[in-house]
């Protein structure tokens, strides 16, 4: 089946086509800068050279149009597009799988969206637009918290007064679950009846780690917001919450000065002191840079202690996965993660563990208590073989 997945954002718009069946991708690009001066398409088509085409994009309809101008162009048929699959970041308590668009369901996305404003609000609104120019073609909802939606109540409920809780629907919806899903996927095909408890972690700019049994979650690091948990490129990630009333109370910062801080200066970037990228970072830790190698002395602590809160999840774990730009890219960190849980029997494998790869693969030694992979993830593949399971019937 030919799917168009659609990531949206406030001010730009990923897309991908792909064929479910053969995971082929025909093309994928992105839109940047709508509604802002200097707005362009980055485009790349199979086997093709990437182009940027600048363009004014006044708004996501215009932005739609020009994407399907752009794959018309390229020679794919857009009346062979057979599904539009949309990633949600926050689908509440609506979308514990993924569901097929219609008025009730978009109306879910928008009255969700105060867990998530900067997300929800531009997706519901690409979702309509799709709808309105593409009338043949059926919309289907991929909400990045689905995954983790029924979690154990004991991990997701959180001891704050219950009347509060209820009213303002505060609990842990985690992120990053449709990536999750898919690791447990492929970590399934490659070790079969071997894997039965995984801690799939997650770690790019973003970063959250998932407990995973027999396919089904049971804990999660992300929160109420993507902000829990891990340090990540510029977030802070789990930090004593009465924090946030100390910053203001004393510091004078503003609610929004706060929620900027955690969310865009912390994390790898403030503790390097130079950037939120980890290939920055291993060049300054080289150096001798002190600050950059904190950075990572701190980023391999926490991911190690939160394993072992998604090994509780679980009363044990038999794999782990590494997965997204730093858990797939970079060797040093997984063998500094690796190093922090060698205590407790993990081996990897120096050589394994350099190896550069687009497939599945095993690092660890034979002899590791547990079993230590790297799997690529493929969010938009997962979101389009749902779409595939909702539409294609
Ligand atoms: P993601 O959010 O999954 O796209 O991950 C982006 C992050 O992955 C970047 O900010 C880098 O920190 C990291 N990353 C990407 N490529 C590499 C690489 N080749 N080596 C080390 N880290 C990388």
């Amino acid at each position: 089946m030919n799917v168009l997945v659609i990531n949206a954002g406030s001010s730009s718009l990923k897309y991908q086509l792909l064929d479910t069946t053969s995971g082929e991708v025909f093309a994928k690009g992105n839109c940047e800068r709508i509604g802002i001066d200097g707005s362009f398409v980055g485009h790349e088509e199979r086997g093709g050279e990437k182009s940027k085409l600048e363009v004014a994009l006044p708004d996501h309809k215009t932005a739609i149009k020009h994407v399907f101008e752009i794959l018309d162009q390229a020679g794919f048929d857009t009346d062979k597009i057979e599904g539009i699959g949309h990633r949600v970041v926050q689908g509440g308590w609506y979308f514990p799988e993924s569901k097929v668009v219609t008025d009730e369901t978009l109306g879910w996305v928008r009255e969700v969206a105060p867990l998530a404003p900067l997300h929800n609000y531009a997706e519901a609104d690409v979702i309509e637009i799709c709808r309105e120019l593409f009338p043949s073609i059926g919309n289907v909802i991929v909400a990045d918290t689905s995954f983790h939606y029924n979690i154990p109540e004991k991990a997701w409920r959180y001891a704050l007064p219950r009347d509060v809780v209820d009213k303002l629907h505060i609990r842990k919806y985690g992120a990053h679950g449709t990536s999750h899903r898919y690791i447990w996927r492929k970590t399934k095909e490659l070790l079969g009846d071997d894997v039965h408890k995984l801690v799939s972690c997650h770690l790019g700019s973003g970063a959250s780690l998932s407990a995973i049994e027999d396919g089904h979650d049971m804990d999660t690091t992300m929160g109420l917001t993507p902000l829990d948990g891990l340090i990540m490129g510029t977030r802070c990630g789990s930090i004593d919450p009465a924090t946030v009333c100390y910053l203001v109370r004393e510091g004078g910062y503003t609610i929004d000065e706060v929620d900027t801080m955690m969310n865009k200066q912390s994390g790898l970037l403030a503790l390097s002191g130079i950037s939120s990228d980890s290939r920055d970072i291993e060049a300054g830790a080289e150096r001798g840079d002190a600050n950059c190698q904190m950075a990572f002395d701190m980023f391999y602590y926490r991911t190690s202690q939160l394993i072992m809160e998604m090994a509780q999840a679980m009363h044990g774990f038999d794999t782990m996965a590494f997965s997204a730009g730093i858990g797939e890219n970079s060797d040093v960190m997984r063998a500094g993660v690796a190093k922090e849980l060698e205590w407790m029997g993990v081996k990897i494998d120096p050589e394994k563990n350099k190896v550069r790869s687009d497939e599945p693969r095993v690092i660890s030694t034979d002899d590791s208590k547990i079993r230590v992979l790297v799997v690529p993830t493929n969010e938009e593949l997962m979101i389009a073989l749902d779409v595939e399971e909702l539409l294609g019937k």
